[in-house]
């Protein structure tokens, strides 16, 4: 049967530099408006006692110099999105949150942030022969009346782009990057089988998958080849804001980005072909307050980017009809997959994990995965011990190829270099 949903695919610019300057100007123009909307609901509070609809915020604001800053569309969200804040503030505090505060000015002393802007049907026109979609400007921004701002965009690759209700351009602090809101026909295809497959993400090795009879390692490698590579070039530009030291951030998370796509593709693939109905992922929530972090290789790799990955993993997933679930990582690299012992017996050497309670050698990260397996798999599916557990020692290793930009095993890609 034929499902549909929304999806948001995150593109970077191809033509950031062109293009930079006027979605600056928006996204100010956004918190400009924000800020005169904010400004009438508390006149319209102090005069009423209470916080206008967007409809009546909308009617009250649709004459002001600020308005047309933006296509109509486009500021008539940037309303939408305050009566929104208000009213999620309005519900925390009706349940006794104390805490909570309401939506607030958009401002840093005389400096204003770039807001994201979005653009619904008659805000921009989406070319998919080109990857390029035309955003348009408020009459104020304009330049003559054909002026819009024409955005190259970059996304992933497996995907076609088509059927479009909706873009947004968002500030990620380093860059600009459009979210484009595709709605997307899904045949809810049925799942390949019902085995269960858990994943753990890490640094060293980027992610570990194991199946219960079988495991994949895929190095981070690449990656941090990447990673060291920008940060070495960055290091020697003067000044850290220049268009020098952007354009390497871009391209370090263009870089970054395609791996994620590689990595995720495969790690789908790869389920699909071993009848793998669900995909357990670990949420790496706990790892990100851990004071190691800054150990695990000297990579500035935050929680945003895995993420992201674990999105791309989601959609990719759903593709093939296999659901993936996010499990609390809790002890998943402390206990021991095959007797479950949790503490003191285990010692991790050269990234062996040996359990001294059963005997059990594994790759220290396959043991994540298979401990993170074995928290969504059924009760029914346990098969009381006494099984083969040399797989977990032995994952097959596959590697991003930079030559392909595809992973593919180990062997093949050694071949080539
Ligand atoms: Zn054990």
């Amino acid at each position: 049967m034929a499902n549909q949903v929304t999806r948001t695919h995150v593109a970077s610019i191809r033509n950031h530099q062109q293009v930079c300057d006027d979605l600056d100007s928006l996204g100010f123009a956004a918190s400009k408006l924000w800020n005169v909307a904010r400004w009438t609901c508390d006149r319209i509070w102090d005069e009423t006692g209470t916080i206008p609809n967007d409809g009546v915020l909308k009617a009250y604001l649709k004459n002001h110099e600020r308005y047309a800053d933006l296509n109509a569309q486009s500021s008539q969200a940037i309303l939408e999105e305050l009566v929104e804040a208000f009213d999620s503030w309005y519900t925390l505090r009706g349940n006794g949150d104390e805490n909570a505060n309401p939506p607030g000015y958009r401002k840093h002393g005389d400096e204003h942030p770039r807001s994201t802007v979005t653009f619904k049907e008659d805000g921009f026109k989406h070319d998919s022969d080109h990857n390029q979609i035309r955003l348009s400007k408020g009459r104020n921004l304009k330049d003559g009346r054909q002026d819009f701002i024409l955005c190259e965009y970059d996304a992933d690759p497996d995907v076609a782009i088509k059927n479009v209700q909706q873009v947004r351009t968002v500030w990620t602090d380093t860059e600009w990057e459009l979210h484009i809101v595709c709605n997307v026909e899904i045949d809810d295809p049925d799942p390949p089988g019902d085995r269960v497959a858990g994943i753990d993400l890490g640094i060293c090795n980027f992610a570990a998958v194991a199946v219960g009879d079988d495991a994949l390692l895929y190095p981070g490698g690449a990656l941090k080849e990447d990673e060291y590579y920008f940060q070495k070039e960055r290091a020697k530009c003067d000044d850290s804001d220049s268009q020098k030291a952007r354009r390497l951030d871009r391209k370090r998370d263009e870089r970054r980005t395609h791996f994620f796509h590689a990595v995720s593709k495969d790690i789908v693939a790869e389920c699909a072909a071993r009848n793998v109905g669900k995909i357990a992922v670990g949420d790496l929530t706990g790892i990100r307050e851990d004071a190691d972090w800054g150990d695990h290789g000297n990579l500035d790799l935050h929680g945003w980017a895995f993420d992201r990955f674990t999105e791309m993993l989601e959609y990719k997933a759903a593709e093939h009809g296999i659901s993936v679930e996010r499990v609390d990582e809790r002890d998943t690299s402390t206990s021991c997959a095959s007797c479950g012992t949790t503490e003191g017996s285990h010692r991790v050497e050269r990234g062996l994990y040996v359990c001294e309670e059963c005997g059990l050698v594994a790759n220290a990260e396959v043991n994540g995965a298979e401990n993170i397996r074995q928290k969504v798999l059924p009760t029914l599916a346990c098969d009381g011990g006494d099984r083969d557990n040399g797989w977990m020692a032995q994952p097959a290793v596959r590697l991003f190829d930079k030559s392909t930009g595809r992973v593919a095993p180990q062997e093949q890609v050694r071949r080539k270099s």
